[in-house]
């Protein structure tokens, strides 16, 4: 699997797909990428070794993701995350996480602006609707009001393409990610071994209606694919 790849467009930075014990959530009934993931720490750390290794800091950002919340890296690995931001002068770090582990969110962003690297969390919301997120997609996220969803984290992601959904409801969705936080990551679902599947009518008005107002925008990311972002695909 490709686990290093550079994401040269919007918010140029480096992105490595590390592997962990495993998302404790589970539960999301679209996905499957929680499978990527091993007990073994030390067979763990060798694979993070490599992709980490192939970190130059060019534009002194690194995204940090593995299948789950950055807490279920192990100890090791994420000391080498910090021996790779030193060493590469990455100054912005961005890690994900389940809003389980948000109270796991200060001390990270303590241990790392203590290297003098600012470290961004992004979260899986999915969607602001809250019965269509909790009622559907088993998101784990017991609150509806947005801001206090967004209170400790700085990045969202939202997973359009999926049956219900509606022009309205999608850009309602964008529009309130981008009022609470600093940026937006939409992913479109992909066919995958969940019994959750993309509908192509509602990808198609999303393309239509939604995505061009949002191509050019910095703040707004856009996959059509989940490895869109270069990580995840099979080594060719
Ligand atoms: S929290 Fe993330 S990794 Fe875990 S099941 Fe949900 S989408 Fe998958």
């Amino acid at each position: 699997m490709v686990r290093y790849s550079v994401i040269t467009d919007k918010n140029p930075r480096e992105i490595v797909l590390l592997r962990g014990f495993g998302c404790a959530w589970k539960k999301c009934t679209f996905c499957d990428y929680h499978l990527d993931c091993s007990p073994d720490a030390a067979a763990n750390l060798a694979l993070n070794r490599t992709a980490l290794a192939q970190v130059t800091g060019q534009y002194g950002r690194l995204e940090v993701i593995n299948s789950g919340s950055f807490c279920e890296l192990d100890a090791d690995t994420m000391a080498e995350v910090e021996r790779v931001c030193q060493a590469q002068g990455i100054h912005d770090l961005h890690f994900e996480c389940h809003w389980m582990h948000r109270r796991e969110i200060p001390a990270l962003r303590v241990r790392f602006a203590g290297l003098g690297v600012r470290v961004h969390i992004k979260i899986g919301v999915e969607t602001f609707d809250r019965a269509y997120r909790e009622g559907v997609l088993h998101k784990g996220i017991g609150v509806s009001d947005p801001a206090e969803i967004a209170a400790d984290f700085d990045e969202c992601c939202l997973l359009f393409g999926l049956s219900g959904q509606t022009a309205d409801s999608m850009r309602r969705d964008i529009q309130t990610g981008l009022a609470h936080f600093d940026r937006v990551c939409v992913n479109i679902m992909v066919e995958n071994t969940t019994p959750v599947k993309p509908d192509p009518a509602v990808i198609q008005i999303f393309c239509r209606e939604i995505a061009p107002a949002y191509l050019d925008d910095p703040r707004v990311d856009i996959l059509m694919e989940n490895t869109d972002f270069g990580v995840g695909g099979a080594e060719q």
